[in-house]
């Protein structure tokens, strides 16, 4: 059996690698090459699942294009950011965020409640998802059906979230850390699903209250401050009863409301950037020799009038013309004869 579905996936390599197959549609080419090898293949849709997962397209019909996608406008007036920045870094970062549903159960007052496992009577599940591309203008999203609401089924919009994740080198988000990508973990595991590839995290939640002191690190206060647009009203917990019950109108709001919050996302990541530290280092995407910004990836860097100085060691410090940045180069200024003369104090 093995053996006979390397031999399918071979098939379907060598008739993908070949040039004049290049540009003909999936299931076009599994057709083609199901009539030409029918001895074998077991059916016409095995040769079809191969194309697709070797040319990468596997996952991609769960993912559905948001309908109303707001349109990004990068040259919005407090923006430092120029649109062609994109071009610069070829990692693959995503913008991320999920709504999930409330855990349901018994409970016998209001304050200071200490709930046993066996009061909860529906556990949690994730209402929808909704997720772009950084500089990218289409946003994709996932949302339950009422059916599946009411079955608190999410695994089928699992899947699409699954594939970007696995694709995704960085994932942003606000407050990702301690809830988006447990919750999601939690559900693909639950759901039988393995985890995607590592990727590495910005978490615009935690970096505003490490490094800055807005008077609330709620994402709808840092939008309001940087003048991004507001979040749509939800209509309080209402919204996430109505869903819970399977309102099909109140899931198609709960999904717009989530699009919404990628963008203000997108927008406050970009404003956050040369103050989020560390943030993963970009230059590592592109590696072509140049000085790198590592917040940006940007080579147009201004040479500082101030040192980086640690205990024991001098750097030349950069500041990024592109996203405000800086950064210190990693060898140390100094001749060896310099670096001789150099103590460390002995606190001991
Ligand atoms: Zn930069």
């Amino acid at each position: 059996m093995n053996n006979k579905k390397s031999e399918c996936r071979l098939i379907c390599e060598r008739e993908c690698a070949k040039k004049e197959n290049k540009n003909i549609k999936d299931f076009t080419l599994a057709r083609k090459i199901y009539n030409q090898y029918k001895k074998s293949f077991k059916k016409e849709s095995q040769a079809y699942s191969f194309v697709r997962i070797i040319r990468g397209h596997y996952g991609e019909h769960h993912r559905k294009v948001a309908t109303q996608p707001k349109p990004l406008n990068y040259d919005h007036k407090n923006s430092i950011i120029p649109y062609k920045e994109s071009l610069n870094s070829p990692a693959r970062v995503l913008v991320l965020d999920i709504e999930t549903a409330p855990l349901k159960g018994y409970f016998w007052q209001l304050w200071k409640q200490n709930i046993q496992i066996n009061q909860i009577t529906n556990d949690w599940f994730i209402f929808t998802w909704a997720a772009k591309w950084l500089f990218e203008d289409k946003i994709y999203s996932g949302k339950v059906t009422g059916k599946e609401a009411i079955k608190q089924d999410d695994k089928r919009i699992m899947k699409g979230i699954w594939q970007m994740l696995n694709e995704a080198d960085i994932v942003i988000s606000h407050n990702g850390k301690k809830f988006d990508m447990p919750k999601l973990n939690t559900r693909f595991l639950l759901n039988g699903m393995t985890p995607p590839l590592p990727y590495q995290q910005i978490d615009t939640c935690d970096s505003a209250r490490k490094m800055l002191a807005f008077s609330s690190n709620k994402q709808e206060f840092i939008s309001i401050a940087f003048g991004s647009p507001r979040k749509l009203e939800t209509g309080g917990f209402e919204l996430w009863d109505s869903c819970y019950k399977g309102d099909e109108k109140a899931l198609a709001k709960m999904e717009e409301y989530n699009i919404g919050d990628i963008v203000s996302l997108e927008l406050n990541y970009l404003k956050l950037r040369p103050f989020i530290m560390p943030h993963p280092n970009m230059g590592l995407f592109i590696m072509d020799g140049l000085q790198r910004c590592p917040s940006c990836g940007s080579d147009d860097l201004q040479d500082c009038a101030k040192d980086y100085r640690t205990t024991v060691a001098v750097y030349e410090l950069k500041k990024c013309k592109c996203c405000g940045a800086s950064s210190r180069v990693r060898k140390q200024k100094g001749t060896p004869k310099e670096k001789h003369g150099i103590l460390s104090s002995s606190p001991r």
